[in-house]
C-alpha cells in the first residue's frame, strides 16, 4: 500500500486542495495517514502541500517502521506531531491550511492557534474519507481475501457441529474468531455477534452466557481483518429440523429485501434509493417498524465508512465502492433476522464477496 498506491493518493487529495482555497493540508485521523502514506504506526500525521512536498511526522519509537512503510515521504521525528507540521507550513510559506475538522479536539485546534496565529485555518472536511470510498483493485483483492477467511471459517465451524443446542453464545462466538485467526485474519474486524433465540431480536447483542436450544435463530454477525481491511457478514441460522411459520415468513421477507437492496447497487445509484429499494419491501409486508437501521455502509480500513446506504443518505454510488447490504427484521421477545453480504459496485454489476448462501441454514 506504500510507494506509489500512496503517492497516487495524495495526488488526488492534491486536486481537492484548490477547490477548499488551501495550498496545504494536515491530516490527522490516524487511518488516514495509513492511507495515503502506508505508514501503520499508533501516532503519525501528515502534511499534504499543494507543491508536492509532503512530510510525514511520527515520534521515536517509528523511525524504523516509517521509513520502511512510507520511503517515498519526508519524514520528521517529533513528539507534538499537529504544531510541528502546521510550523513546517507557515515554514513553506502558506498563510492557510485545511484540517481534519471532524477528528481534531477543541484543545488540539487551540494549541495549533496558539504556536501558529498568523495561520488561517480551514475545514478539510472529509475529503480523505471521501477519496477512500473508491478503492483501487489492490484494496479489493484484500477484501476479497478478508471476505473468503469469514465464509471458510462460518463454513468450518459448521462442518465441525459448532453451532448447536447446549453451546452457549460466548462460546460459538470465540470459535468463529479462533478460526477466522487460523486462516489468516489478523485480527477480527469487529466484535462477533452471536445472538440465539429472543437475543437475536436485538440487532447488536453482545455474545454472552445464554444456552442455546432447539428451534432458536441464531444470528452471527462478524468479519475478518486482512492487511488492513475488513470484511462484514451476517447469516442467521436455525437450530434443529423444524422452522416455525413465523421464522420462515421473516427470514424469507429479509432475504427478498436483501436480493432488492444488492440488484439496486450500480453506478450512480442514489445511495437513498438503495436504501429504499430493501426497505420498501419490509414495510409492504407490515414490518417496517421492525427493521430500525440503515441498509449499508462502505467498508474498507475501518468496518464502517462511506458511502452510507440509509433513508437519508446523501450522494451517489460510484465504480470501485465496496458496501454491505444488511437489512433486518426483530421481533422483540421472539428472534430477528439479518443477513448481510459485502459486495462491490461495478459497472456490470454488483460483485459479492462473501459467498456463503442465504439460502436458510438448518444446523
Ligand atoms: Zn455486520
Ligand atoms: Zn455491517
Amino acid at each position: 500500500m506504500s510507494g506509489p498506491a500512496a503517492a497516487a493518493r495524495r495526488d488526488r487529495l492534491r486536486a481537492r486542495l484548490a477547490a477548499l482555497d488551501a495550498p496545504a493540508a494536515l491530516v490527522t485521523r490516524l487511518v488516514n495517514v495509513r492511507y495515503l502514506t502506508g505508514f501503520t504506526g499508533s501516532n503519525g500525521a501528515l502534511l499534504v502541500c499543494a507543491d508536492g512536498t509532503d512530510v510525514l511526522a511520527t515520534d521515536g519509537r517509528y523511525i524504523t517502521q516509517s521509513a520502511q512503510e512510507a520511503p517515498d515521504v519526508e519524514r520528521l521525528i517529533e513528539r507534538r506531531l499537529d504544531t510541528v507540521l502546521a510550523a513546517r507550513a507557515v515554514a513553506a510559506g502558506h498563510t492557510r491550511l485545511a484540517y481534519e475538522s471532524h477528528e481534531v479536539t477543541v484543545d488540539g485546534l487551540a494549541a495549533v492557534t496558539a504556536a501558529e496565529p498568523g495561520l488561517g485555518l480551514v475545514s478539510l472536511e472529509q475529503a480523505v474519507e471521501d477519496l477512500r470510498a473508491v478503492k483501487d483493485e489492490a484494496e479489493i483483492d484484500l477484501l476479497r481475501r478478508a471476505c473468503a477467511i469469514a465464509d471458510e471459517a462460518l463454513s468450518d465451524l459448521i462442518a465441525a457441529g459448532g453451532v448447536r443446542a447446549g453451546r452457549t453464545e460466548r462460546e460459538v462466538a470465540r470459535d468463529l474468531d479462533a478460526r477466522m485467526l487460523d486462516l489468516g485474519a489478523e485480527a477480527v474486524s469487529f466484535e462477533t455477534i452471536v445472538a440465539s433465540g429472543p437475543n437475536s431480536a436485538i440487532p447488536h447483542h453482545s455474545p454472552g452466557s445464554r444456552v442455546i436450544e432447539g428451534g432458536d435463530f441464531v444470528k452471527c454477525d462478524f468479519g475478518a481483518t486482512y492487511s488492513g481491511y475488513h470484511s462484514d457478514m451476517t447469516r442467521t441460522l436455525v437450530i434443529g429440523g423444524a422452522v416455525a411459520d413465523w421464522q420462515r415468513e421473516i427470514y424469507d421477507l429479509v432475504a427478498d429485501a436483501q436480493r432488492l437492496g444488492r440488484e439496486a447497487l450500480a453506478v450512480d445509484a442514489e445511495c437513498a434509493g438503495v436504501d429504499a429499494a430493501a426497505r420498501d419491501r419490509i414495510v409492504d409486508a407490515g414490518h417496517g417498524e421492525h427493521y430500525t437501521h440503515g441498509l449499508g455502509h462502505g467498508v474498507g480500513l475501518e468496518i464502517h465508512e462511506a458511502p452510507w446506504l440509509g433513508a437519508t443518505a446523501p450522494g451517489r454510488l460510484g465504480d470501485r465502492m465496496p458496501v454491505t447490504v444488511e437489512p433486518g427484521v426483530y421481533l422483540e421477545g421472539r428472534g430477528g433476522v439479518r443477513i448481510e453480504d459485502t459486495l462491490v459496485v461495478r459497472p456490470d454489476g454488483p460483485e459479492l464477496l462473501t459467498l456463503t448462501t442465504k439460502d436458510l441454514l438448518i444446523v
